[in-house]
């Protein structure tokens, strides 16, 4: 028999859906799916996985999608799918592995990332959230901000300060924050759109076990470029079929509404169009390099032309609607389960687009990363570092 993994996975997933009735139990049927191995083949054996390589996974989501097999649901937990699990594989110890990782991918636990603080965005090492040591706990007090789905989580990834006589870099440690602890306080903000996706977040004697510690003490800045680089890809790098996402919707409105051409229109179209396949094709790219190895910072190119392309998109959507482009289906506040945009109104796009450009690194962030980390021009002078 073949030790190929490529060869023997479509046997495996069809041993599986024999044993598994993808129409009965949808959450047993995901934790089975993850204690078989099947739910990222490229984690190692007990933890989802099958230590196969991971250019394989598609192969398995194609074949579970083909028989109508339930999903995870990744937008409710787009935090913890793309950016969590990736840092608890490479920071977490296994007992925290065993017990994080299954409740994750099955949507069951729902994930936030607790980095922001209202004078620490860009300069994210400025945070001044503090943890102090009191016998085998941590104690947390600080402030956080625009913490997406805080309001859902059970867990939250989270940076605090726990020595300030060193570098700031070094002085950060990285936690898994029990959303449910004493002391945590949960404050909904409310966006341009009318909905409150994220909140603040205040944090008072917030008692942790150190067992919740992700890392070393002092290794936080460590851990969380791994979040980051892997959220940049998380936003930028989300697999779509060609036409997919805002340009389809644009495109079918055009071809659907012949009233509403213009040359100029045109032209613009036809940009837009063959920059969302160009950056279609590099986070396809990105995502095959990634089957070798660790996101680089090559994923802030796919984020900076995710969030540049969402805007002029849905901006140009506005327009070639008109009036009707203006009309925003509910100001009303609500805090979605989902973030699905292709279901909303064109209004609400473009207005829940201007974020893009800020969350998960802002654009002029994004761009000395690349200029300096991918193209190798010098870099900015520091005073910090
Ligand atoms: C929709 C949304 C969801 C978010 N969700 C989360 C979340 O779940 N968890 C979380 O922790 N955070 C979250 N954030 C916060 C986000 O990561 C920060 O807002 C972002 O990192 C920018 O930080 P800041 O807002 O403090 O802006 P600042 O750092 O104050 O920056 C203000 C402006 O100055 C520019 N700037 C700053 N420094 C430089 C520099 N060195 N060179 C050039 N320009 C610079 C910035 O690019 C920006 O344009 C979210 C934000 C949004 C909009």
């Amino acid at each position: 028999m073949s030790t190929d993994p490529g060869d023997r996975l479509p046997g495996l997933v069809a041993e599986f859906l024999r044993r598994h009735d993808p129409a009965g139990d949808r959450l047993g049927f995901l934790r089975a799916r993850f204690d078989a191995g099947l739910a990222w083949v490229h984690y190692p054996v007990g933890s989802g996985g099958l230590a196969a390589p991971r250019h394989l996974q598609p192969l398995v989501d194609d074949e579970f999608a083909r028989v109508g097999a339930p999903d995870n649901r990744p937008r409710r937990n787009g935090i913890g799918l793309g950016m969590v699990a990736p840092t608890l594989l490479r920071h977490g110890t296994t007992a925290q592995r065993d017990r994080l990782l299954r409740p994750l991918w099955t949507g069951e636990d729902i994930w936030c990332q607790l980095f922001s603080e209202p004078d620490a965005g860009s300069d994210l090492a400025g945070l001044t959230t503090r943890a102090v040591r009191d016998g085998g706990d941590w104690v947390v007090n600080g402030q956080k901000v625009w913490t997406s789905l805080a309001h859902r989580a059970r867990w939250g990834i989270l940076l605090a300060r726990t020595a300030t006589d060193v570098g700031k870099h070094q002085g950060i440690t990285c936690f898994v924050c029990d959303m449910t602890a004493p002391g945590v306080q949960v404050r909904p903000l409310r966006q341009l759109t009318g909905e409150a996706e994220f909140n603040e977040v205040f944090l008072t004697d917030v008692r942790l076990p150190d067992d919740l510690r992700l890392g070393g003490v002092g290794e936080g800045w460590r851990v969380a470029r791994t979040t980051l680089m892997n959220e940049r890809v998380a936003i930028g790098g989300a697999p779509a079929p060609r036409e997919g996402g805002l340009i389809g919707l644009v495109a079918r409105t055009w071809r659907d509404r012949p009233e509403l051409r213009t040359a100029g229109r045109h032209d613009e179209l036809v940009r837009l169009w063959v920059r969302a396949e160009a950056a279609r094709l590099a986070a396809l790219r990105l995502r095959q390099q990634l089957a070798t190895g660790e996101p680089g910072p090559e994923g802030s190119a796919v984020k900076l032309a995710f969030a540049e392309l969402a805007q002029r998109i849905s901006g140009f959507e506005v327009e070639l609607l008109g009036e009707a482009g203006l009309r925003h289906d509910d100001w009303t506040m609500r805090r979605p389960a989902e973030t699905d945009l292709l279901t909303r109104t064109a209004t609400h796009r473009y207005l829940r687009a201007r974020g893009n450009s800020i969350e998960g690194g802002s654009s002029e962030i994004l761009r000395n990363i690349i200029a300096e980390r991918v193209l190798g021009l010098p870099v900015e002078p520091r005073s910090d570092r």
